[in-house]
């Protein structure tokens, strides 16, 4: 099988190809940093660094591209609001937004080059534009005339008067079509402007992205992602400037994810805006991870119940970290120090005979990222295979018996584990240290584990194995190993 990607531009999966063979161009829409970053805030980076990771892995050279949007009314408004400076608010901003990527181990971005460092840029597109006709300038602003572009609305597949209708568009007498959108604003005393043929002002939203974007990628990107809330207007409007000023096609693919449902959109106004920072006080980054990439990343994402949800697979991904205690008491090795292949060309899984235990997975795997980058799948191949690995630890005794074809079996399988553990981006520090709940569990479990012994020594064997049995009910396995018992969730 090949990778295939849905498009929204042509709305069905097809064979990925790229403009230039082995290479891909990815140009994903970034924050406007006016405000610390929340949780649907992640939601793009953790799938598109997912996405770069499998390409690589694919054996493609992947260019990632996330833009800062460090001029617009809203960071204006904010910057007025806290009596600073709009660009000290965005540099705060930024950082904070970068923190958030960097605990997420969202690590593919090559670049995030800023609005502000491209104006010139900006300017000589809509003056090129102007010149062929497609946009006009009106009392210092310049607006794009939507009707002299006959694809407008093909993204969205929508005609332009029910898109017009659709959207709440500023009437101003300043434009020539309600539908016609802004790529320059004249500013008023005291706004962020910058010198241009049409006066002082600074640019529109869309405008920004269409000239970084081909800045970096030429005329053509392999991939445009951003939030299925940004395919408009923004990602139709820059689609629409940037194929009229260049007369070719912008995007070989248009990716949008879905976005976090919290029963309704996350905003300030409806007070159940979740940041990051404040998540992570809770939870750890890497159940956050988990969560975003669980589900198919074009469908919305559960967040109504995500205190229980996070909840949730902090115990799936507890059963991964209670194996990887297992191998090091197996192997004498951190599971988190093997260094597994990034690339399908060193894959261990791929020199595996087809009658191995590991390989399956791997195959499996690698369908699921094909078929449209199905994560889901993939993380549920992962839980699989981890307890292929428990269980042949079981069956062969190993951590009794420890019988070397046994270990170096378990080995190759672990390998496989972080092979494609990789992929997604997981496992990539041994979890801190806990407190709290977690040491009372371990606690009880130690308490639980002297009770059996002690029965067993007593030849009382009838509690011992009820002890074991009630404990396995409830989803505990205990393991008995050399000198002592240990336990883990499965
Ligand atoms: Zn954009």
């Amino acid at each position: 099988m090949a990778l295939r990607v849905y498009n929204t531009l042509t709305r069905q999966k097809e064979p990925f190809q790229t403009v230039r063979p082995g290479q891909v161009g990815m140009y994903v829409c970034g924050p406007t940093v006016y405000k610390p970053s929340h949780v649907g805030h992640m939601v793009g980076p953790v799938i598109f660094d997912t996405v770069k990771r499998f390409l690589t892995y694919s054996g493609y050279k992947v260019t990632w591209v996330v833009n800062i949007t460090d001029v617009d009314d809203k960071l204006i408004e904010r910057a007025k609001e806290q009596g600073t400076t709009v660009k000290e608010l965005a540099e705060k901003m930024t950082a904070d937004y970068l923190d958030c990527l960097r605990k997420l181990d969202v690590i593919g971005i090559d670049l995030m080059p800023k609005a502000t460092e491209h104006i010139g840029e900006m300017i000589e597109m809509m003056q090129r534009l102007i010149d062929k006709g497609y946009a006009y300038a009106s009392g210092g602003d310049v607006y794009f005339d939507v009707t002299r572009d006959p694809d407008y609305g093909k993204l969205c597949n929508r005609d332009p008067a029910e898109m017009e209708a659709g959207t709440r568009n500023e009437v101003s007498e300043k434009k020539r079509n309600p539908g016609d959108f802004a790529m320059w604003k004249s500013s008023k005393p005291g706004e962020p402007a910058w010198d241009s043929p049409w006066g002082r002002g600074r640019p529109g939203w869309h405008i920004e992205c269409s000239a970084m974007s081909m800045k970096y990628f030429g005329h053509t990107l392999d991939i445009h992602g951003g939030g299925l809330d940004l395919k408009f207007p923004h990602h139709e409007n820059e689609l629409a400037q940037s194929e009229s000023y260049s007369d070719q096609p912008f995007a070989r693919f248009w990716m949008h994810n879905g976005l976090l449902d919290m029963g309704g959109k996350m905003a300030g106004s409806k007070g159940n805006v979740v940041n990051v920072v404040d998540l992570l006080k809770e939870f750890s980054a890497e159940s956050a991870r988990y969560l975003l990439l669980a589900t198919h990343y074009r469908s919305p994402i559960d967040f109504l119940d995500w205190k229980q949800r996070l909840a949730e697979l902090g115990r799936a991904l507890e059963s991964f970290y209670r194996f990887f205690e297992r191998y090091q008491r197996i192997t004498g090795d951190s599971f988190y120090s093997l260094v597994a292949a990034t690339t399908l060309t060193d894959s261990t899984a791929k020199t595996l005979p087809e009658a191995s235990l590991w390989r399956g997975a791997w195959q499996t795997f690698l369908e699921h990222m094909e078929d449209d980058f199905n994560t889901g799948g993939a993380v549920a191949v992962l839980y699989e295979l981890l307890n292929k690995l428990n269980r042949f630890a079981d069956d062969k005794k190993v951590e009794t018996e420890k019988k070397p074809d046994d270990i170096k079996e378990l080995k190759t399988g672990a390998m496989v584990l972080r092979e494609l553990a990789q992929i997604l981006g997981l496992f990539w520090e041994a979890p801190a240290k806990k407190g709290g709940d977690n040491q009372v569990v371990d606690g009880l479990m130690k308490l639980l584990i002297d009770l059996r012994n002690e029965a067993r020594k007593s030849k009382n064997y009838a509690l011992g194995d009820q002890i074991r049995n009630r404990l396995k009910e409830l989803g505990i396995t205990l393991e008995d190993r050399a000198g002592e018992t240990g336990w883990r969730l499965g």
